[in-house]
């Protein structure tokens, strides 16, 4: 089979976001594929990892000669350019250890047509991840690379990026990027309530970063004050220019996730990790924040959608990936929200208009309820959060962090859900939804 004909089989695992809003569709073998790393007694998986280890040292020290002489002669300019100005800006990072290793995946289709140009006689886009990690950062962040490899004479090199051509060949791209992907970064640290937290923006945001930096102690310390539960050492927050930053920052999850104030579509931040199938899946935790609507949200709303997020990092360790998005994200908003000026009435309008109009609810909203249109998105939101009003009203505050612990563990399920409420409540499923209903119509008469 000539080169001309052939096809490149390349795997193709979606990043699996185990974030505070799951991706619309996720892929059915994303929860069940662990990327493993693959064996290297092949010779040619041994090179191809030597070559991987010599091009991640180049990118991390800046050091763009060695980085040109490990990237195949014929590869895309544009793809040159880029790298190279990745390897800059990734240099600007406070990053201590950068790599990549070839995960036990399929490969990936690359079309004849992306790698004809490239004359050569073999090419390869095995599974590759990046694992990295900021200073003091225990763990490492584990992410789709979307690398391949062609042969120059008998010389495995870098030849191009698979997602360049995912598009064309109909398969979905991998979608992440690293804030080293738009920009030089500048970065702060700020220590309080024993975590560091690292915060990492685009070089002309210093700003925003001391402001968001100044606000930390404050928020940290409520949330911390709620979980009573050790969490991390370490949290990356990460300032994104705006929606598709923060969607390719987030790993493409597209239109769904923590809108802050519940905009609709407009999201202010969102909380990422691992992935769940990996080997660590708690580690690797970013808080990525969408400064366009960052910027736009009052001092209350700003302090809820940092402790929202924070109660995905703290939390993140003993949540299930199936546990329901009315737990996870009602609970969320419930313990960002506490202290602020944001209540019933004005924090959950779209609920309130729909209890007038057709009568309070009898069930909690659905995981797909959370990525359909906007007005569903932000209505599953405000009931989540009404249901741990609820629970907090009539049980106690604390009765919020029992049920969650209670339930968030065991992924949901309504038997689950129904042992988790009796044990945190004393009540089971129906009698809580029964109560919540009575507590929503005492609320709006
Ligand atoms: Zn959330």
């Amino acid at each position: 089979m000539s080169a001309a004909v052939r096809l490149v089989f390349v795997a193709i695992i979606a990043f699996t976001l185990a974030a505070c809003a799951q991706p619309a569709h996720p892929p059915d073998h994303a929860e069940t594929t662990a990327p493993a790393t693959v064996s290297n007694a092949d010779p040619k998986v041994a090179e191809v990892q030597g070559v991987l280890d010599s091009f991640a040292q180049a990118q991390h020290a800046g050091d763009t000669d060695a980085l040109e002489k490990l990237i195949h002669p014929n590869a895309d300019e544009s793809f040159v350019r880029r790298e190279i100005q990745r390897s800059v800006s990734l240099a600007s990072a406070p990053i201590v250890s950068w790599s990549y290793y070839l995960a036990d995946g399929p490969e990936q289709f690359l079309s004849t047509d992306a790698i004809q140009h490239l004359n050569a006689r073999d090419v390869w886009a095995p599974e590759i991840r990046t694992r990295y990690a900021y200073d003091n950062e225990v763990g490492h962040a584990d992410r789709p690379a979307t690398l391949f490899l062609a042969l120059h004479g008998d010389t495995w090199l870098i030849a191009g990026d698979t997602d360049e051509h995912a598009q064309s060949m109909g398969v979905p791209r991998k979608q992440w990027s690293g804030p080293w992907d738009f920009d030089v970064l500048s970065s702060q640290t700020k220590d309080s309530q024993g975590i560091r937290f690292v915060l990492v923006a685009p070089a002309d945001m210093d700003e925003r970063l001391a402001e968001i930096a100044e606000s930390l102690p404050t928020v940290a310390s409520e949330a911390d004050g709620f979980w009573e539960t050790p969490w991390a050492d370490e949290v990356v927050i990460v300032l994104a220019t705006d929606s598709a930053q923060l969607a390719a920052l987030a790993g493409g999850f597209g239109n769904d996730g923590d809108d802050g104030n519940h905009k609709g579509g407009n999201i202010a931040a969102v909380a990422i990790a691992n992935p769940a199938t990996s080997a660590s899946p708690a580690d690797g935790q970013r808080v990525i924040i969408n400064t366009q609507v960052f910027d736009t949200l009052s001092a209350d709303q700003r302090q809820a959608t940092l402790k929202h997020e924070l109660t995905h990092v703290i939390t993140r360790s003993r949540t299930a990936p199936s546990t329901p998005l009315w737990l996870k994200e009602g609970t969320a908003d419930f313990v960002g929200r506490t202290g602020t000026s944001i209540e019933l009435f004005d924090g959950a309008p779209n609920a309130v208009r729909m209890v007038r109009q057709f009568g309070p609810p009898d069930s909690l909203p659905r995981d797909d309820h959370f990525h359909a249109d906007t007005q569903s998105t932000v209505l599953a939101y405000e009931l989540s959060w009404s249901f741990a009003l609820f629970i907090a009203d009539e049980f106690g505050p604390s009765a919020v962090r029992e049920t969650y612990f209670a339930i968030a563990e065991t992924g949901g399920g309504n038997e689950a859900i129904d042992r988790g409420l009796r044990e945190a409540l004393g009540i089971g499923y129906a009698e809580a939804l029964t109560r919540w209903s009575m507590w929503w119509a005492n609320n709006i008469e």
